[in-house]
């Protein structure tokens, strides 16, 4: 995000979050000094005729951070507001998030400073189709793998791949992930990161004794990945209270029916004059009382502005980077557990993974398979963060992080250095 006062650089944030864990970790000058930098990043220019005919001229980024486990992967994100240093830390992160997982993959994150809003079907696809030529250099099946991300989506993945294959002279689908079924996605990715989402909340309240059922449930934002928790927690029996959008949002401590506002939403673009609700701003949503906050919108929603005033008994990371470094400590402090973005959302990049072996094997798996191998994976990682954190007396976050980084300095090491 472009910078005001208040909002903290991503990009210090990430180092200052990772020297954190590097100094508990007593990781090595050497390694550090590794993981503090990216591998490589490409500025490009997008110029596109514009459907008046003028032609305008965006900027794009791709920011590959580190590939000692794997090929780089992470999402495209389209955003007015964006800046390299927030694809310099997105980029960390999936290299965090791929770690944890135990997914053979390295970070990498890209975008575009655009409003998809304003663009029409025609120039959103030329943006991306020559967006995708501009980072052709570095990107392939065993170099990087992007994937969707904030304001894009299945559509903008299969432009990707159809530019990238029409280039390439052969059809290439595992090129991206988060690609319609019918030229290669997998069955489950699209809830991918929602259904996780609602697995470590299960994780959370089992460890936590809390019982799952009527659990009240405050959710900011409904877009792709906030609806689908909001599916999925619906039906394991939660209550869903507020939820929101970047217009706003809507409470019902009785509880909101996850349909009726999808449809809602859906049909008007808004949660404005949904029946038996009453309207709310997407400030006052962080601070309703309630067992588990997911914030799944944007970064840095909690802040230390905010994070005295947080009546959640939960927080689980929907969002990458929602909780800033100081809110996070002072919710240490009042104890109220945060489960981090790299454990809580990475159910998309986990069944982006499954998708790209099975492009690699031409070889389809059906959804009840994608989703148990999903879970098996949350499940067990959920475990081993929870019990290392119990052990070390650390943050979930901290837990979470150093498992992370311990495998990839392990892999550095191992590798060695060249020349
Ligand atoms: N954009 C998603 C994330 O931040 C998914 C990345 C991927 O599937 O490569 O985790």
């Amino acid at each position: 995000m472009r910078q005001n006062a208040a909002t903290p650089n991503a990009w210090e944030t990430a180092l200052a979050q990772f020297d954190q864990v590097a100094k508990l970790m007593s990781l090595s000058v050497d390694i550090s000094q590794v993981l503090r930098n990216f591998d490589r990043a490409l500025t490009v220019s997008v110029p596109i005729r514009m459907d008046d005919g003028s032609l305008k001229v965006f900027t794009g980024f791709r920011v590959q951070h580190n590939a000692a486990r794997g090929p780089y992967k992470g999402g495209i994100r389209y955003h007015p507001e964006l800046t390299f240093d927030d694809l310099k830390a997105l980029a960390m992160e999936m290299t965090w998030k791929c770690s944890l997982a135990g997914v053979p993959f390295g970070g990498a994150k890209g975008g575009i400073v655009c409003n998809p809003k304003t663009l029409s079907k025609g120039e959103l696809e030329r943006l991306t189709r020559r967006y995708t030529y501009a980072i052709m250099p570095i990107i392939g099946i065993e170099k990087d793998i992007p994937a969707p991300d904030v304001n894009t989506n299945e559509q903008i993945m299969a432009w990707m791949m159809d530019t990238y294959s029409i280039n390439n002279g052969y059809c290439t689908p595992g090129i991206v992930t988060g690609k319609p079924i019918n030229v290669g996605g997998s069955l489950g990715r699209t809830d991918a990161t929602g259904l996780g989402i609602a697995h470590t909340i299960a994780n959370a309240t089992r460890y936590k004794k809390m019982n799952p059922k009527n659990l009240k449930v405050v959710i900011q934002g409904y877009g792709n990945v906030g609806s689908a928790v909001g599916k999925f927690l619906s039906e394991m029996g939660c209550r869903i209270v507020a939820v929101s959008s970047s217009k706003g949002g809507i409470y019902n401590p009785k509880g909101l029916d996850h349909h009726a506002l999808l449809k809602h939403y859906q049909e008007s673009g808004s949660f404005d004059r949904f029946p038996r609700a009453e309207g709310i701003t997407n400030e006052s949503l962080l601070e309703l009382p309630c067992d588990v906050l997911v914030p799944a919108a944007m970064s840095n929603q909690i802040t230390k502005e905010n994070a005295d005033r947080i009546r959640a008994k939960l927080i689980v990371e929907g969002a990458n980077g929602p909780t800033t470094i100081e809110a996070d400590r002072r919710l240490n402090e009042r104890k109220i557990p945060v489960i981090p973005d790299i454990l809580a959302n990475a159910g998309g990049v986990i069944v982006s993974y499954f998708e790209w072996v099975q492009d690699v094997q031409c070889y389809f798996w059906c959804e009840h398979e994608v989703n148990e191998k999903l879970k098996n994976i949350l499940d067990r990682t959920y475990e081993a963060v929870h019990a290392f954190a119990q052990e070390k007396k650390l943050s979930m976050r901290t837990a979470a992080m150093s498992i992370a980084i311990k495998r990839i300095a392990d892999a550095i090491s191992v590798r060695g250095l060249y020349p």
